[in-house]
């Protein structure tokens, strides 16, 4: 598990407090401190972002092509808290989940209950990043503001951010780079919760940005995990999406070491795969036939495989997660040995704490009788698709990417099917008469007017004025 925790109300408040074995987090603030000029720690000698010695503060001086003497690094926000809160607030508040909340997370009209589960929406590392770019905006009224990617897969949030000007500058399709070179010194560049690689870091280092790196700390524990096997000789295999940002800027770190290596793999049955090869069921040839795409560039899985370690891609589905720790494990120990393994096989649940509460709850509400499931989120959302996935197990789910896609006047409801790329839409899928009970779930890029509006939905697709329920 993390080990360590960003507080929600650290959060909230722009500050950091680190609970537990903090000296990575706290190594790397120190090390994005000394990257820039105007900061106050220049002692810090971390490696780089590409594995070299940090430069000093005077090297970064003399690099920084704004050449202003300004701060060109941000982590913790500007301050301005107070003056954003009430956009905020107006922004993402939701009325009727504040009353779910307040009645025990159930909500009763005539014969439709809501039932929403106890942990939902906007994590800790969305809150801060979303926060962070609205302070951003604040205090750069006058430049030209980009972001690196989607700051958080939600459409609704990201279209807020377009409307304050904010520029997303997306990656080449299947999570290609990021083309920064309209971006000019004197702009501004946010950075999203899942951070970026060393190459895009360092693209916009040399171009000498203000940079607003918003990368949750969650994320920055996988990167020290990963960064740690790359030192050791292990092979970093990570259970993520390939094509996605976090799972690339965390790939990205094994880099940092000379012959670091990764491979990444999406599922469990993609973890057979490879535990194919390890037992020799599977050629090398065959394996990277279908993995190129997936490990880093000239793999080469006699040598690249005799080390290696778990890490995760922090939204993934926990228990998958701990699964394929354990099959690629025990495939090693058959196939090489017990005392191999023991040296060479380590794995670690790099879940991060609000994605594990968010699945936790979900499973807690589906123990209930559910006549049906609405989970909201991204359809890009990692987390939110783990959630879906958990539903779809147990009871009818429909994944929606927005509340909109709830239409009480045609009683229908657009959504993706799990596994399938396409939005689909259905009709009846409320019961016209009987008593329903809906269960309600968010990804945790969902803001809770999203979720308050898709709960209104709910009720009125039965006719039940949401405004009238108090
Ligand atoms: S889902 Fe986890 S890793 Fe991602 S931003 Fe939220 S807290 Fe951070």
């Amino acid at each position: 598990m993390a080990c360590f925790r960003l507080t929600p109300s650290s959060v909230l408040r722009g500050t950091l407090r680190v609970t537990r074995s903090s000296s990575f987090i706290e190594a790397h603030y120190r090390l994005a401190t000394a990257r820039f000029k105007g900061m106050s720690d220049t002692s810090v000698k971390a490696p780089g972002p590409d594995g070299s010695a940090a430069p000093t503060t005077r090297n970064m001086q003399a690099s920084n092509p704004n050449g202003t003497g300004a701060p060109t690094y941000f982590r913790k926000g500007f301050g301005l808290k107070s003056e954003i809160q009430s956009e905020l607030e107006s922004d993402y508040t939701g009325h009727l989940v504040d009353l779910l909340k307040a009645r025990d997370y159930t909500l009763t009209a005539g014969d439709v209950t809501i039932r929403l589960a106890r942990e939902f929406g906007f994590c800790y590392g969305v809150e801060r990043a979303v926060e962070y770019a609205y302070q951003a905006r604040k205090k750069f009224p006058d430049r030209t503001i980009y972001l690196a990617g989607e700051i958080i897969h939600n459409p609704h949030v990201n279209s807020k951010l377009r409307a304050m000007g904010i520029t997303f500058l997306m990656p080449e399709s299947g999570g290609g780079h990021i083309d920064f070179s309209g971006v000019r010194a004197e702009d501004v560049v946010i950075l999203p919760a899942f951070g970026v690689t060393i190459s895009d870091f360092e693209t916009l280092r040399k171009i000498g940005c203000v940079m607003v790196d918003t990368t949750c700390g969650s994320v920055l524990n996988v990167w020290k995990r990963v960064e740690s096997y790359a030192r050791d000789g292990f092979t970093s295999l990570i259970h993520g999406k390939y094509y996605h940002e976090e799972t690339r800027a965390t790939a990205s770190q094994a880099e940092k070491y000379e012959g670091g290596r990764y491979f990444i793999v999406r599922n469990i049955d993609e973890a057979r795969l490879l535990c194919d090869f390890i037992e020799s069921r599977l050629s090398a040839s065959a394996l990277m036939e279908r993995f190129a795409h997936a490990a880093s560039p000239k793999f080469d899985p006699a040598r690249d495989l005799q080390r290696i370690g778990v890490a995760n891609q922090t939204t993934m589905l926990a228990r998958e997660s701990l699964a394929i720790g354990e099959l690629v494990g025990q495939a090693m120990a058959r196939a090489r040995g017990d005392e191999y393994a023991k040296q060479n096989f380590r794995t670690f649940d790099t879940i991060c704490s609000a994605t594990q509460e968010r699945q936790d709850a979900v499973v807690e509400l589906l123990r209930e009788p559910l006549d049906v499931m609405v989970v909201i989120g991204g359809y890009n959302s990692s987390n939110t698709m783990s959630l879906a996935a958990l539903c779809s197990e147990t009871v009818r789910t429909y994944h929606v990417e927005d509340a909109d896609n709830i239409d009480p006047d045609s009683g229908t409801i657009r959504h993706r099917p799990l596994g399938e790329q396409g939005e689909i839409e259905s009709t009846g899928w409320v019961p016209p008469n009987a008593p329903i009970t809906v269960g309600v779930t968010a990804g945790a890029s969902t803001p809770n007017n999203k979720i308050g509006e898709a709960v209104g939905r709910i009720f009125a697709t039965r006719g039940i004025d949401p405004k009238a329920i108090r």
